[in-house]
């Protein structure tokens, strides 16, 4: 594929590209220049009616393609994923700011994503007992449920997708996939990449949209499972409407994930991955670390260092050799994290590393918050407790680790917990004790691996089965229990 600027944002419903034309408006911007790279419309009702009517008649003869030829179809995706890897990790750093490297690193999880799908002729499989009573047999088959949707969010244009799109194809289903509005370029890509991989038309859809969008999705009766990720608000949201409407539904939310620093911790590690845990993407990762809870002596050392990581991170364009850190993703963004970070000195934080302000030479549109710490965060205060969503790392001081457990615990999300120690008793007691569905072990950005569960818990997690792996397997398929006699 050519790089080719796409300046619109296009529906593909039944392998045909059209211009929506819902009544939201839909601007995407390259955040580091603050221009815009296209526009266009979310889809109306009507269009997503007709999407919905279109997946359905595609899943009807999809469900039929032996599952063994499906996932034909996803060997040639990922050859194709694989040679264009430069192309949407570039499309990836213009919509959504991220640096070049972190926009191939998610590119190659969404990857992983299809490889695991490619295993569904095992993972599809059911089982059966002969002989429940006599001369009567009974089976378990998994089926395809049907037309699903996928509801996206900004911060991983190339890699969400990813999580959901080829385990429902490889199960059977047809899908359509709502990308963020505010990144939809990178999926509009892909798309161009499902139909060179020759993918029925219609089995894959992609339906552009805000809230008008995803709510006639939620009320569309021919779409039988809702996969989300975004914010706490809406997951919860989307998760209700689906469910009410007799949908079932996974929705992952957002979080507010610490970091615990033992002071016997391995201090030529610790600095370095917490501060790429807590700047990398601009802190805009739902694995992002945003609270230190340094225990004990560890204090004075990790602000030293992690003060240090923060001045000298090299902010900028993320396609520019060299540059760590990309902008954030709005105007608005950037001004809601720099009020956070008022609002938490105004409760009393010590701002160590101030990155308000920022200004990048020769990138003066953009939406740039360099890395920022604040040290002595209340623990009921904005900056402990909310989800920033931007490069800032709050520090909170506690004695032991029973005090640092019972802070982690305290927060309203659950979708990561990381501990940095040399103790493997500290370590055991963490992970059996910590509310949290991803947990890091000397490890910052505890990110499962496609064959595992993507979890989280609290308002990090609506539902009960989760993204990647056998859950996906799960959760795209209806279990048919067949009992029989001759
Ligand atoms: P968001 O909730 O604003 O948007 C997510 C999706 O919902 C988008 O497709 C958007 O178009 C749609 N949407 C937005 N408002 C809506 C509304 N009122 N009604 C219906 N649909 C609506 O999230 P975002 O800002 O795009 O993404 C960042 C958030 O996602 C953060 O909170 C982050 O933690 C979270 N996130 C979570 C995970 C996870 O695995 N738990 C992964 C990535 C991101």
């Amino acid at each position: 594929m050519s790089r080719v600027a796409l300046t619109e944002v296009l529906n593909c419903v039944g392998g045909e590209w059209k211009r929506p034309s819902g009544s939201e408006e839909l601007v995407v911007y390259n955040p580091a220049t603050g221009e815009v790279l296209a526009r266009g419309y979310g889809s109306s009702r009507e269009e997503v009616d007709e999407a919905a009517r279109v997946a359905a008649r595609a899943f009807e003869g999809w469900r039929r393609v032996p599952v063994t030829e499906r996932v034909q179809y996803l060997f040639r995706l990922k050859g194709l994923l694989e040679e264009n890897l430069e192309d949407l990790a570039r499309t990836v750093t213009e919509e959504c700011g991220k640096t070049y490297e972190e926009s191939v690193g998610e590119l190659r999880r969404g990857i992983e994503n299809v490889e695991v799908a490619c295993g569904a002729p095992s993972l599809m499989q059911g089982y059966n007992t002969e002989d429940v009573a006599r001369g009567i047999d009974e089976h378990l088959y998994r089926q395809p449920v049907g037309v699903v949707a996928a509801i996206t969010p900004f911060n991983f244009p190339g890699m969400i997708p990813l999580w959901f799109l080829p385990y429902a194809v490889a199960c059977g289903n047809a899908i359509l996939v709502k990308p963020s509005d505010k990144v939809p370029l990178t999926m509009q890509k892909i798309m161009g990449l499902v139909e060179r991989a020759g993918l029925p038309p219609g089995v894959v859809n992609v339906v552009n949209g805000a809230k008008e969008t995803v709510d006639a999705i939620l009320d569309h009766p021919l779409v039988r499972a809702v996969s989300f990720v975004g914010s706490s608000p809406v997951a919860k949201y989307v998760y209700t409407r689906a469910t009410a409407n007799g949908k079932r539904a996974q929705c992952q939310g957002g979080a507010k994930n610490p970091v615990v620093v033992m002071p016997d911790a391995d201090w030529d590690l610790v600095p370095r991955v917490v501060a790429e845990s807590a700047f990398g993407c601009a802190g805009q990762r739902c694995l992002a670390s945003s609270l230190a809870v340094v225990v004990g002596e560890a204090r004075g050392p990790f602000r030293e260092a992690i003060a240090e990581l923060a001045a000298s991170r090299r902010v900028g364009y993320g396609l520019e050799p060299g540059v760590e850190m990309g902008p954030v993703i709005r105007r608005e963004s950037k001004e809601r994290i720099e009020g956070l970070i008022g609002k938490g000195a105004e409760e009393g934080a010590r701002i160590v590393v101030d990155g308000r302000g920022a200004r990048v030479p020769g990138y003066e549109g953009g939406f740039f918050v360099r890395p920022t710490v604040l040290e002595d965060v209340p623990p009921e205060g904005v900056v402990a407790r909310t989800e920033i969503f931007g490069p800032v790392l709050g520090l909170v001081h506690v004695r032991d680790i029973e005090e640092a457990i019972e802070m982690v615990n305290r927060g309203n999300y659950g979708n990561m917990a990381c501990l940095f120690t040399r103790s493997g008793a500290a370590a055991r007691k963490f992970r059996y004790e910590v509310q949290a569905g991803n947990i890091g072990i000397n490890v910052g950005v505890a990110a499962p691996m496609a064959f595992y569960p993507f979890c989280g818990m609290k308002e990090s997690f609506f539902g009960d089965l989760h993204g990647q792996g056998r859950d996906a397997v799960e959760f795209y398929t209806e279990k048919k229990v067949v009992v029989e006699r001759w």
